[in-house]
């Protein structure tokens, strides 16, 4: 009587198994096609120049695959891919490179200081997800007393610009969500460093930028 429990706990126990692996099974093969449809409706610029950069170039970041560069051209996209843009990476499109470390950089990028690079807007185009930036803003905390606007993903949050009341036709764009991370090292590399007079005490700041205490001058802008 013993053997025969046994022998149907055993036997319950394995269909139980191989229920749960047919499901992860089942899983793992939606997520695949998920990705194959997402690559699938993928779509890329016409590529002229010679040193342009693909998508399988790129280093993995986030889940969107379809970034791209050109030479005067590059996509940033948001954590999620929901977002995507294509920003100038040559003047005059591109007006500057920066890191910032004033104290409201500190907070809304959740770390010690925010890598950006400044755009004039009218160079701005959205491949998708205009619809799904969802802005706040506030004038409390800014040097300048005047209200600076977030632009977020509102599916993962990543703060795709920033933008001030000063400057209406200019975006501060994060150096981080261009897909091309060569970027990062070359044409957007930080050229000046502002609010230095805050930066963390365990950092010293980037080497070789334009070290300025406090905010650029509205010349420089
Ligand atoms: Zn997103
Ligand atoms: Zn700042």
């Amino acid at each position: 009587m013993i053997w025969i429990l046994r022998k149907l706990r055993y036997s319950i126990t394995a269909s139980l198994r191989s229920i749960n692996k047919q499901k992860q099974l089942k899983q793992a093969l939606l997520a695949t096609s998920l990705c194959n449809s997402l690559r699938a409706n993928t779509t890329h610029p016409p590529f002229t120049m010679s040193n342009n950069v693909r998508s399988q170039d790129l280093p993995l970041s986030g889940v969107a695959r379809d970034g791209w560069s050109t030479e005067t051209e590059a996509t940033a996209t948001c954590f999620c891919g929901a977002v995507q843009v294509v920003v100038p990476i040559v003047a005059p499109g591109l007006v500057n490179t920066f890191v910032c470390n004033c104290f409201d950089c500190r907070k809304v990028t959740a770390s010690m200081f925010a890598s950006n690079f400044t755009i004039d807007n009218s160079y701005l185009k959205y491949i998708r997800g205009e619809d799904n930036i969802t802005r706040w803003g506030q004038s409390k905390t800014p040097a300048s007393g005047t209200e600076m606007t977030n632009g977020f993903c509102k599916t993962c949050g990543t703060l795709m610009y920033r933008r001030s009341e000063l400057f209406p036709n200019k975006s501060y764009m994060r150096i981080g969500t261009v897909d091309d991370f060569n970027l990062h090292e070359t044409k957007l590399k930080p050229q000046a460093e502002i609010f230095t007079d805050s930066r963390v005490n365990w950092w010293h700041g980037v080497e070789g930028a334009k070290a300025m205490p406090g905010p650029f001058k509205t010349a420089s802008m």
